[in-house]
């Protein structure tokens, strides 16, 4: 098909829609190392981890040999409200940067969440109203995954509680009301609601909390209460499968008009958007049927795959949860301040990290300021306020874009545009002041969370 053909937005037909999920773990040669028990050391069953998770997304999370699994169709029908997502051809950005590369992004801000996030939380939701819970427990940085799990359950009339990282709490009121509008309880993390948040206070008075300290919380609340399970937004093997719906969406969409791409290129937090966007294009190529490029694109700031340990690690900060063996920077580690909350997280994805030590995709870590440029640029060309999450992505889009007005190449690249950025406004409000820093944290830095990391 001849290029002039190709739309500003590619869309898929409703009966287009994926109708199952893809496991990129059935076509790893290497399969992401086991969660470990804390406690003995050993791999984690599907019993224990069902007294923390929802059966069926323990069974998942442990599900190392099924590519293909069944959408419920109850979760295609919350899908289909806000989905397909536009796959679009960026070509008023291509004009502005005179690059023969063929720039597409596939936008998951199409909802109120504003972020991919909800993709997994509906899911997650779901199976737990399956199951006849009452509710579930979570935490939230930013705001954005607390946001889509409390649209979630609101939809299956579940109940949510979230508990929210202190300074966010503070700093992000819209965020908090948001949650609330859709009925969820949010609360301030460090509370005095938990054993191990009274722990965390009497040590650290005044803190202003962190994921990993919330996420302690929202487990201990999940653990001890009746009928209530945890879920998580990220880093677990079931987020990234349930997020595979952006990337094969794109693929059915890039395969309609027979463009096949070269690079791919996504912000990677805890690894979901970018792990669930390339996972059909990794499963081509771990079967050795086609070639592709991927980029994870992390802050300079929290670099977990460019400069972290390959080990097994905490999850959170008082050490409630299993052990994981990813990329890390150690439970201990707390990045200077940046403004991509949903990127600011010690660890990363198990399979993206097995990936990754495999040789099967890269990783790029760029400096904030570098971001906001990239972000202001895209907002003002292609019309979308992009998360600062997101823009970590396009800033590696454009990188890359300008290599190719240099050497020429006509690259076909794809990026993952995760959300929009409404709610980080006073993050673009010192950017336009000047105020924002590039800190990189030095060795000398990361060493007390390298620490940290458990002595196995
Ligand atoms: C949470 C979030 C991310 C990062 O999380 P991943 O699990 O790595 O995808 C990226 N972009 C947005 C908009 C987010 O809300």
């Amino acid at each position: 098909m001849s290029e002039k053909k190709i739309p500003y937005k590619i869309y898929l037909d409703e009966h287009e829609m994926p109708k199952q999920w893809y496991n990129v773990r059935a076509d790893m040669k290497h399969k992401p190392a086991p969660l470990l028990n804390p406690g003995t050391l050993a791999p984690m069953t599907k019993e224990e981890l069902s007294g923390v998770f929802c059966e069926e997304l323990a069974k998942q999370e442990l599900d190392d040999e099924t590519a293909y699994i069944d959408i419920p169709e109850e979760i295609s029908k919350f899908y289909k409200m806000y989905r397909p997502s536009p796959l679009v051809r960026a070509y008023c950005l291509e004009e502005k940067l005179q690059t023969p590369a063929k720039i597409y992004y596939k936008f998951e801000g199409n909802n109120t969440s504003g972020s991919h996030k909800l993709n997994s939380a509906i899911a997650q939701a779901y199976y737990a109203k399956k199951q006849g819970l009452k509710g579930v427990t979570t935490e939230t940085g930013a705001g954005q995954w607390g946001t889509a799990l409390s649209m979630a359950c609101s939809y299956f009339d579940l109940d949510c509680k979230v508990y929210m990282v202190k300074v966010s709490y503070e700093q992000k009121p819209f965020r908090r009301e948001v949650m609330r509008t859709y009925g969820a309880s949010v609360t301030p993390s460090p509370s005095e609601l938990t054993e191990v948040g009274r722990k965390i206070l009497a040590e650290h008075p005044g803190t202003t909390g962190s994921l990993g300290c919330a996420i302690s919380e929202a487990v201990e609340a999940a653990v001890s209460t009746e009928g209530y399970r945890y879920v998580l937004g990220s880093v677990l093997n079931q987020v990234l499968l349930h997020q595979s719906v952006i990337g094969l969406e794109t693929k059915a969409a890039l395969d309609k008009y027979g463009i096949v791409p070269d690079l791919i290129i996504g912000c990677a937090g805890g690894g979901s958007n970018l792990g669930g966007l390339i996972s059909p294009f990794m499963g081509e190529k771990l079967r050795g049927e086609k070639n592709y490029r991927f980029i994870a694109v992390e802050p300079a700031s929290c670099p977990s795959f460019t400069r972290g340990k390959f080990a097994y690690d905490f999850c959170d900060t008082g050490k409630v949860c299993p052990l994981a063996k990813m990329y890390t920077l150690g439970s201990g580690f707390i990045p200077s301040a940046n403004h991509a909350g949903g990127l600011r997280y010690h660890g990363m994805s198990s399979t993206l990290s097995q990936l990754y030590d495999d040789g099967l995709m890269e990783a790029r870590a760029v400096e904030q300021t570098a971001v906001f440029e990239a972000a202001e640029q895209f907002a003002r060309i292609e019309g979308i306020l992009p998360a600062p999450e997101s823009s970590h992505a396009i800033r590696v889009a454009i990188d890359e874009a300008l290599k190719c007005k240099e050497t020429g190449e006509e690259k076909t690249i794809v990026f993952g545009l995760t959300g929009t950025g409404y709610f980080d406004m006073v993050a673009y409000e010192n950017f336009h002041n000047g105020k924002m820093s590039d800190y990189i944290p030095t060795d000398e830095d990361l060493a007390p969370g390298f620490a940290s990391l458990p002595k196995l």
